[in-house]
């Protein structure tokens, strides 16, 4: 579903991503972990366009970009690699002045040119997934963070990405409303979607995640069984790390 070759990524001379080479399968669950800093966030604005590459080449679901083809190529490539990929971020990012229903329809309508009914149908069917059918027609304000992001999923699900990529999707949210995050992250899991997590949530990590990549200053220190990962983990790098946060 993804692989990349040799990336690399600077800003200005900050180089952050050096040389990442990586594999994500066809319904893989890949957990990001890393202190901060370490270019997890990069790596993954990377995969969907948010960022350029400086250099090195990547294939997202069949769609090829090499920082070294002409500008032109890139940016059709890019295009088309965001619409494969959904996107859920740390903050929500929801339109503030649209109501729920409206939230998830956006891009469906404005995007795709999905026709109002069918979007609507579509969207409610989401809600009902993440389990906020009732709150339909109410403003994000009114929502718990939460709710919120469970909306953020339901939009970015909205576009039937073949990815999903997730940034620290818990970490503004209160203790006592992570659970309800996860568990939809949880259930997508299981019904096979391709998804790559950057988190903390170490526990999660270790049972929903097929593989970890733990990064530290711009690479990928280590791949490896969440099992493997956990109990043996290779780098003094990684042991600090999980000394740390666990
Ligand atoms: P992480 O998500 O692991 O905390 P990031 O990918 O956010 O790490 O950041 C890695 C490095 O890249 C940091 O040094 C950060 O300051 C830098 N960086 C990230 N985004 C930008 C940007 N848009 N412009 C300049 N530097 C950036
Ligand atoms: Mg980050």
């Amino acid at each position: 579903m993804i692989k990349m070759y040799g990336i690399f990524k600077h800003f200005q001379d900050n180089e952050v991503l050096k040389e990442i080479n990586m594999e994500v399968a066809n319904r893989e669950i890949v957990a990001v972990l890393g202190p901060s800093g370490s270019g997890k966030s990069t790596l993954l604005r990377c995969i969907n366009g948010l960022e350029e590459i400086s250099s090195g080449r990547m294939d997202v679901n069949g769609i090829m970009v090499d920082a070294a083809a002409p500008k032109k190529t890139r940016q059709k490539n890019v295009q088309a690699i965001r619409l494969q990929t959904g996107m859920v971020f740390q903050q929500f990012n929801l339109y503030p002045h649209k109501t729920v229903i409206d939230n998830v329809i956006e891009a469906l309508i404005t995007v795709k040119k999905t026709p109002k009914e069918k979007a609507v149908q579509k969207g409610e069917t989401l809600l009902k997934r993440v389990g906020l059918m009732d709150k339909r027609n109410v403003y994000p304000s009114r929502l718990s963070g939460g709710q919120q992001q469970r909306v953020a999923i339901a939009r970015a699900l909205a576009m039937e990405p073949a990815i999903m990529l997730f940034d620290e999707p818990t970490s503004a949210l209160d203790p006592e409303l992570v659970g309800e995050v996860l568990s939809v992250m949880r259930e997508l899991a299981n019904e096979g979607m391709t998804m790559m997590i950057v988190t903390h949530e170490m526990k999660f990590a270790r049972e929903v995640a097929d593989r970890i990549l733990f990064m530290a200053d711009g690479r990928i220190v280590e791949d490896a069984a969440p099992a493997q990962f956990f109990s043996s983990p290779q780098s003094e790098r990684a042991k600090k790390f999980l000394h740390q946060v666990m």
